[in-house]
């Protein structure tokens, strides 16, 4: 239950982020309900990156994926059960890459057993200078006729560093958390012509 303050805030957050987003002629297939729970998913995103929340534990509030490299790279195919949450809940590949896409990795070499051989440092995949240079050409989320702005954007691999894509101005491409759900999840495709991003919807759409 919310008090009459605490709903007028919660409101707030929500009902422009909870706004339709119909594609062309089409309109935003999501239930009113739908979108608000997308809006509230948001919301905690971006509270998340902001880096203003208490810490929890001695690190900062984050979603911890654990996954096995050679899936990573290779378990694009498979079902399910590629990559799991620190609750024990299991991911699709497609959403294992999609948070992999732009997040901070720490490699962690395990043995046969599962014992912890190595942990590496952590690295984030896109940061300082190729970020800075990223929001200055795509200005927000480059998906066309979006532009959520850039606080709101995850810098996505064109080519998957999983798959040797390199990590440069290049290879990125800034898209808002709905948006870059959609190019992993879906057949719409990016990539970048003449230094700006082009977006292909799929072949009958
Ligand atoms: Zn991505
Ligand atoms: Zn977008």
């Amino acid at each position: 239950m919310l008090d009459r303050e605490g709903a007028a805030h919660l409101r707030a957050a929500l009902d422009p982020l909870s706004a339709p987003r119909p594609k062309e002629d089409e309109p935003d297939p999501r239930t009113p309900a739908q979108r608000r729970a997308d809006a509230l998913v948001a919301v905690c995103q971006l509270a998340n990156e902001c880096g203003e929340l208490p810490e929890n534990g001695g690190d900062r509030p984050q979603v911890v994926v654990t996954i096995d490299y050679e899936q990573l790279c290779t378990g694009v195919r498979a079902k399910r059960g590629a990559g799991m949450l620190d609750n024990g809940t299991q991911l699709c590949p497609q959403t294992v890459r999609q948070l992999a896409c732009d997040a901070e990795v720490i490699p962690v070499v395990l043995d046969g057993t599962s014992q912890v051989l190595d942990v590496g440092r952590e690295r984030r995949s896109i940061s300082g200078a190729i970020r800075r240079a990223l929001v200055v050409r795509d200005k927000g989320c480059a998906f066309p006729g979006c532009g959520r702005p850039p606080r709101w954007c995850h810098a996505h691999h064109v080519i998957h560093w999983a798959d040797g894509g390199k990590t440069c101005l290049e290879n990125s491409v800034l898209l808002c958390p709905h948006h870059h759900r959609l190019i992993h999840h879906s057949e719409w495709t990016v990539r970048i012509k003449e230094g700006h991003p082009v977006f292909v919807p799929p072949p009958d759409g």
